[in-house]
């Protein structure tokens, strides 16, 4: 008998991420229905039915709740009032407080550091003339300065040193709150995801590491190269997190790896994320998957890697560079059906699947892998 699930799935959100749960929901028999305010996104060429309508608009949001039995999203800079409007009429997974949560950088370290997880030191800025006493505060001479909301790849924060205009910096963040926070000189970035279902079984994805180019991640090594006990206690932050959030869905924790062997929370995503993208080809099933049982009530599912893993993000500049992983072993291509690309735009990515405890690929696809990287300036 096929389990008791939620058949229709609303996902607020139509890029990548959204295509990609819409594409394991449908290989489990469930509908998805996106709302996004923009046509045509990669999430709507492969949904059953897609609103257009902004987040603001209540009527049509309505409307929408109508035709589903849940809801989820596939970013998290929807209006936490949208979601609490939501939740009125269907359930929402994750849920309006994890939203509440990661919207603001300020909350989420606070968050973090309250259920026992370590970040970089951090203090609030709330005007131009508060910089300077959170440097102190921080005990640093430079620092990263960044906004507390709407950041993504690294837009929305700057380095800052002792000396340098105040004003200025302010300005350039766009005048409105910001984080300091001490600059980590970590040894590698990595992260992880976690899926939990309604019963509070979980699901544990990584870690990997993470390499990026221009704030953007441009490459996950799977798994990351980094002691056996790190990556347990990585796996420990993740259930801790997971457990205090009352997780129904999947989340992802970026984190730094110091050199003394401490490990850093960044940043939470409520949500699968690009450093798990590895899981549709490596896993059996994907954290695409993974969030669609946990949101539509099925049965968590074994996140077991049948394989290791590099996954390469395609952005716009990379895409005449994709051609030889046409013909390489083992390399899985997905294109997000973007009309339109330009620099730095996450097109599409490439896992390259490896024999679990091999690091060599077949020396064919490493060339192509060499000269994908060497183009982006990263040697590999
Ligand atoms: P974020 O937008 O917070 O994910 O930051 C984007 C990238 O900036 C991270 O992946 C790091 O490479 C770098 N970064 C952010 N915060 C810090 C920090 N406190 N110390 C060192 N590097 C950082």
């Amino acid at each position: 008998m096929i389990p008791q699930t939620s058949k229709r799935l609303g996902i607020l959100g139509g890029g990548q991420l959204g295509r990609m749960s819409a594409l394991a929901a449908a290989n489990l028999g469930i509908r998805t229905h996106i709302y996004t305010p923009e046509s045509n996104g990669p999430a709507e060429q492969v949904a059953c039915k897609t609103t257009i309508g902004n987040y603001e608009n209540i009527n049509k949001i309505k409307m929408f709740c109508d035709e589903v039995d849940v809801v989820s999203y596939e970013f998290e800079n929807i209006p936490v009032e949208t979601i609490r409007f939501i939740q009125k009429h269907k359930p929402v997974y994750p849920d309006d407080r994890l939203i509440e949560i990661t919207q603001h950088r300020v909350r989420e370290k606070s968050f973090l550091n309250d259920i026992g997880i370590p970040t970089a030191k951090w203090a609030e800025i709330k005007s131009a003339d508060d910089i300077i006493p959170a440097l102190n505060a921080i005990g640093a001479r430079e620092a990263i300065l960044k906004t507390t909301r709407f950041g993504y790849d690294g837009k929305g924060q700057l380095k800052y040193k002792l000396g340098d205009d105040i004003y200025e910096t302010w300005a350039k963040l766009g005048a409105t709150e910001l984080i300091c926070e001490d600059i980590v000189p970590f040894s590698c970035e990595i992260s992880a995801i976690i899926a939990r279902d309604r019963l509070g079984q979980m699901a544990f994805y990584g870690p990997v590491q993470n390499e990026h180019r221009n704030h953007i991640l441009s490459r996950t090594i799977v798994p990351a190269q980094i002691p056996e006990r790190t990556a347990a206690h990585a796996r420990k932050l993740c259930e801790l997190l997971a457990e205090a959030v009352d997780l129904t869905g999947v989340l992802a924790l970026e984190m730094f790896l110091c050199p003394d062997g401490r490990l850093l929370a960044n940043e939470i995503a409520p949500r699968t994320h690009n450093s798990g993208h590895w899981t549709i080809n490596a896993c059996a099933c994907s954290q695409f998957e993974q969030h669609v049982r946990t949101v539509c009530g099925l049965p968590i599912g074994v996140p077991a890697r049948h394989s290791d893993a590099v996954m390469l993000n395609v952005l716009g500049e990379d895409l005449p560079y994709v051609a030889p992983f046409y013909e390489a072993k083992n390399a899985c291509i997905h294109f997000y059906g973007k009309q339109e690309s330009r620099t730095g735009r996450k097109m599409g990515h490439v896992t390259i699947l490896k024999e679990r405890g091999q690091n060599d690929t077949d020396p064919a696809t490493d060339g192509i892998i060499r000269k994908f990287l060497g183009h982006t300036g990263n040697s590999g």
